[in-house]
């Protein structure tokens, strides 16, 4: 992990209503009280603010999990950067599996989605990461390589070092089925020397793993020289094993 903070991100998807969101920070909070990472919670958009409000002050800091590209319009159901922002969210994920997958996501779009979420301040997690296919037929690389050109092709210089990225198998996400650390140790390195080539200050980026991360297997995740985090969907719905991942990051 070098001397980067650690950055543990947990996806809630669509699970927890405002009142189960304010359960969770309630009780998460005394058992994070002491770390130096960075903590980050993506509530549904509805939780976002009571989530902001009752975290001030701690280590949490707090993500979308989506939002348009455009700062406002003739877009039923859409969420702007700027109204994030006004709500001091942080951060916002960008490009997850599920949403290229269930909704069409593009790539064309993500180019679009990280400058405007750059310039409303906040601090775009890029999810990137292969099919089972891809991995399968040597195409890992390849995908992970053709995501970030496409996704980061509007963002240049210093503005690249503002972006957090996560790799995450699709064959991974939800499964049970965990990347091994040196799966995980190769792609998140490679994915380092496609931000460094494209101009970035790589060695400052967080680069983070997501797929099915578990309070038994993220301290050997976690160890790798180029894993500086995790992106955490179901076990980050609990505190107490959310808690245990935040703290197998050292
Ligand atoms: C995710 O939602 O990004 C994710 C990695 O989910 P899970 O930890 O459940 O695999």
């Amino acid at each position: 992990m070098a001397d980067r903070v650690p950055y543990i991100a947990a996806n809630w998807k669509m699970h927890k209503t405002v009142a189960e969101a304010a359960e969770f920070v309630d009780a998460l909070l005394p058992r994070i009280a002491a770390t130096q990472h960075d903590v980050v919670i993506c509530p549904p958009y509805l939780a976002l603010g009571e989530v902001v409000e009752r975290s001030r002050g701690s280590a949490v800091r707090v993500a979308a999990q989506n939002m348009h590209e455009q700062e406002s319009g003739a877009f039923t159901g859409e969420v702007s950067a700027p109204m994030l922002a006004e709500l001091d969210v942080d951060a916002v994920v960008l490009g997850h599996s599920e949403r290229r997958r269930h909704f069409g996501e593009t790539d064309e779009a993500l180019a679009r989605k990280v400058p405007a979420a750059l310039a409303a301040g906040l601090e775009p997690i890029l999810c990137v990461g292969e099919s089972e296919e891809a991995r399968d037929g040597g195409q890992t690389d390849a995908v992970l390589e053709r995501q970030l050109q496409a996704d980061l092709a509007e963002v240049g210089g210093a503005k690249l070092a503002e972006v957090v990225v996560a790799y995450e198998p699709i064959w991974a996400i939800g499964t049970g089925r965990t990347a091994t650390p040196e799966q995980a140790q190769q792609a998140c390195a490679f994915i380092r020397d496609v931000l460094r080539e494209r101009g970035a200050a790589a060695n400052s980026m967080r680069i983070l793993y997501g797929g099915s991360v578990k309070p038994g297997n993220a301290a050997e995740l976690l160890a790798q020289e180029d894993i500086d985090g995790a992106l955490v969907g179901g076990a980050a719905l609990d505190p107490g094993d959310f808690a245990a991942i935040v703290e197998a990051a050292g």
